[in-house]
């Protein structure tokens, strides 16, 4: 897919973006403390000395984040670094206790890697890992309890998380829509991140530039941090680029600074001056050795990796013979892939893959189900498109015997033997309906002999009918051709 061209009245702008995703760790306790990170409790119930900045405490690594942090880095197929150290992030806020955050800066655990993105037009895209660096998120502030007071919630701090950095390599909103959701499939398929943007356990801030089609470097961008959700996202880089041109082509110029994504408006409004990182005064965490990992570690963790969705995909295009766009949307999520690989155990797994993809889909959006709690199992899904495929049913009584089964959960073989639904595959008994339909239709009969060859649809349309849906509609045709002629 080519990228987002904006139309200005000088010229084509070309969009440039790129992202920086805080990922919370899925683990027991917090990353440098032995409180759980259970969300969802009372404020201020998870929190040990050390999250609350209690003088004297020291920090203690855990190390499930850690193993968190080197699936997650094998799975963004990135260089692990056998070598990182933590440093002091330095600055002032009411939820932040200590003063400082605890991350990682010169020597983060995780270096360069690749995820590869699928867009609609079936055409891939690589997008460049810059980084990977683990750290402790904040408290929270909460600003709609009371009208004059804010109030501080610490069960947050400390929780551990990976702050993954791409390339400035995205040149559409689309491109990055197609990005999130895969960075959330593979941290689901791993089980380091549940990846919820809406629960804020995964956090995006974007990056976003534009420049001249054909011009070379890059022009100032601006920062959005935490947009929560993807549709926002790709909202907000489409009218931020649409700013930056608006103020390029009006002589102005854009300066460096963080930016509000406003959700109602759609429109972004200037935050604060974008902070450098000497504003931080990073200096190494004098209270943490620095994290040595050797290659016996890491192998292990790589020997426990599960299949994920690339791999899946890969297999699903070569094995099954599905199109890499079906095999992508079957894999985005873990889940959807362990059912479609039940269904389609032993049965036609492209047709399987139709199925899925279009009536199921559709059945559990209009009854608003989640697929564990679908009336219909995989297994019977798989051996529906079996009854097709043996053409035990037609196509047409196949729809209705499957709107049977999101009603009743029942089996299919049961639903057509109760319903009397099995195909008319009977040479005589369809001949019969034929010769019936062709007596009592002794116009069309002449017109079509005429030359209006048009009609013979409409003769399938009529034997299928009087049969009630159940002749084979390719013996139909071939029976019908021979008595029209
Ligand atoms: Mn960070």
């Amino acid at each position: 897919m080519s990228g987002l061209i904006l139309e200005g009245k000088t010229g084509k702008w070309e969009v440039i973006c790129g992202v920086e995703i805080h990922c919370q760790i899925i683990s027991k306790s917090k990353i440098f403390s032995g409180a759980s990170t259970h969300y969802g409790s009372d404020p201020n119930q998870n929190v040990a000395f050390i999250d609350a900045g209690m003088p004297g405490m020291l920090p203690s690594l855990n190390e499930e984040c850690v193993h968190q942090a080197v699936k997650t880095g094998l799975g963004l197929n990135a260089k692990i670094n056998k070598y990182s150290e933590f440093s002091r992030k330095n600055y002032f806020y009411a939820d932040l206790p200590q003063g400082y955050q605890i991350t990682q800066f010169r020597y983060p655990i995780v270096g360069e890697g690749t995820v590869t993105i699928s867009l609609p037009d079936g055409s891939t895209k690589d997008i460049g890992i810059e980084r990977m660096h683990i750290e402790q998120d904040a408290g929270k502030s909460i600003h709609d309890m009371a009208p004059d007071k804010s109030f501080i919630d610490l069960n947050r701090a400390g929780v551990g998380l990976m702050e993954i950095v791409t390339k400035p390599d995205f040149r559409a909103p689309e491109e990055v829509g197609a990005f999130l959701r895969k960075l959330r499939s593979i941290l689901r398929y791993l089980e380091t991140c549940d990846g919820n943007m809406d629960e804020g356990s995964m956090r995006c801030d974007v990056n976003v530039s534009v420049r001249k089609l054909g011009e070379e470097g890059f022009r100032t961008r601006c920062e959005m941090k935490n947009v929560n959700s993807v549709k926002f996202v790709m909202q907000a880089i489409e009218n931020e680029a649409r700013r930056h041109v608006e103020v390029y082509e009006s002589g102005g110029e854009i300066v460096q600074e963080t930016r509000k994504f406003d959700a109602l408006s759609g429109q972004t409004k200037p935050m604060r001056k974008k902070e450098f990182a000497h504003d931080y005064r990073y200096f190494p965490e004098p209270d943490l050795l620095p994290l040595v990992l050797d290659d016996e570690y890491i192998n292990r963790i790589k020997s426990e990796m599960v299949e994920l969705p690339d791999a899946k995909m890969a297999r699903y295009v070569k094995d099954l013979g599905l199109t890499p766009y079906d095999a992508s949307v079957i894999c985005e999520n873990k889940e959807v892939a362990a059912f479609y690989e039940k269904a389609a155990k032993g049965h036609d797994a492209k047709k399987v893959a139709n199925w899925l993809m279009g009536d199921f889909f559709a059945m559990l959006n209009e009854k608003k189900l989640e697929l564990k709690d679908s009336p219909i199992s995989a297994e019977n899904l798989g051996r529906l498109v079996e009854l097709v495929t043996t053409n035990v049913i037609n196509g047409k009584t196949a729809k209705d015997v499957f709107a049977l089964m999101a009603e009743t959960g029942d089996n299919p073989e049961k639903i057509v033997e109760e319903k009397g639904l099995k195909q008319v595959t009977d040479t005589g008994a369809i001949e019969a309906v034929i010769d019936e339909v062709i007596a009592a239709n002794p116009d069309n009969v002449a017109a079509y002999r005429a030359g209006k060859t048009a009609l013979m649809g409409w003769f399938v349309g009529q034997v299928m009918k009087a049969s009630k849906g159940k002749a084979n509609p390719g013996m139909v045709n071939q029976l019908l051709s021979k008595k029209l002629v």
